[in-house]
């Protein structure tokens, strides 16, 4: 029988519906509404694609969101002066700088220049460094809406096999970390893999939740699953038929037992995920 799909279109509408009611609510309780301020440096098509999909969801929850678009040639230095006066305005909660930047400017430097209490992508050190500690501020939000696609559909993480291909700063490490800590939706028990994983198919096998992101096409083949596995593919992929994940989707279907999609997965759940921490944002500052 095929898995059956986890669709997080469905899962997006409905949480986004929560939190347009909780933006609501504090909008009308404090007169302030949350607003993200978007940096976006260069012409890459992606970015614009992303950028422009994480602003209109921020119109369509309640929330403000202001872009500032940054030509190709900036330097690290003018990108941290855009930081600096976004970081001291009271009127901006979340700062979203879309990555990647252009070659030449120094991301770690930028990323390490936002403020930790606006850092709603959870990139900042201090915000890693409590993560890794148990006492997240904001979660990341692709590791946030994999955990949630997990806990929603009431998917048990407490002593389940989970196997992790990819350790991105901004994925791999990061669910890792998060579905080994103690609590709901964690207590697994987690193997990271990489380019360097001697046998890849061998770790994937023994998985009960796999989760997938590398980046590369339909990568995942049927023989890697184990029967029955609930399998996140966090890929997107251009590829001349379209988006595609990095799970080979039809074939693995057959053997899963629940499966995402690509597109339409942990993509829509992705930017839910950047609302509610500029939502958090702005209670933190408000308070
Ligand atoms: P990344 O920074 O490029 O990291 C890729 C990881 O995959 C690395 O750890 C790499 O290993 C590993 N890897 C590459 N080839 C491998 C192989 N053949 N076998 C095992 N591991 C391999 O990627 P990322 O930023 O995490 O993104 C991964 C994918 O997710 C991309 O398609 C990206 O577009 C997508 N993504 C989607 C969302 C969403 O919202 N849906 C969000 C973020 C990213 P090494 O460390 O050894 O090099």
């Amino acid at each position: 029988m095929a898995a059956t799909l986890l669709d997080g279109k469905l899962l997006a509408e409905k949480i986004r519906a929560e939190i347009a009611a909780e933006v609501s609510e504090f909008t009308r309780r404090t007169r302030v509404k949350p607003c993200l301020a978007a940096v976006l440096i260069g012409e890459d098509p992606a970015s614009q694609v992303y950028v422009r999909s994480k602003q209109k969801a921020c119109e369509q929850n309640g929330l403000t969101s202001h872009l500032h678009r940054l030509e190709g040639e900036t330097t690290t230095d003018e990108l941290l002066a855009l930081i600096g006066r976004l970081n001291s305005d009271p009127s901006v909660h979340g700062i979203l700088v879309q990555l990647p930047l252009p070659k030449g400017i120094d991301t770690t430097r930028v990323l390490d220049a936002v403020l930790p209490l606006k850092d709603v992508d959870a990139f900042h050190p201090e915000n890693v460094g409590r993560l890794v500690q148990g006492r997240p501020l904001f979660l990341p939000c692709t590791p946030h809406a994999i955990q949630q696609i997990l806990i929603r559909h009431q998917i048990p993480t407490a002593g389940a096999e989970v196997v992790v291909v990819g350790r991105s700063e901004i994925v791999g490490k990061p669910i890792a970390m998060m579905l080994m800590q103690k609590g709901p939706g964690g207590d697994a028990t987690v193997t990271v893999c990489h380019s360097r994983s001697h046998d890849l198919p061998s770790i994937t096998r023994r998985a009960d939740i796999l989760i997938v992101a590398i980046g590369r096409a339909n990568f995942v083949t049927a023989n890697m699953v184990k029967p029955g596995a609930v399998v996140i593919d966090v890929g997107i992929n251009r590829t001349e038929k379209g988006l595609v994940g990095d799970v080979d989707f039809e074939p693995v279907r057959q053997v899963a037992g629940r499966i995402t999609p690509v597109p339409g997965g942990v993509g829509p759940l992705t930017i839910t995920m950047l609302l509610q921490n500029t939502l958090l944002a702005a209670r933190l500052q408000t308070a």
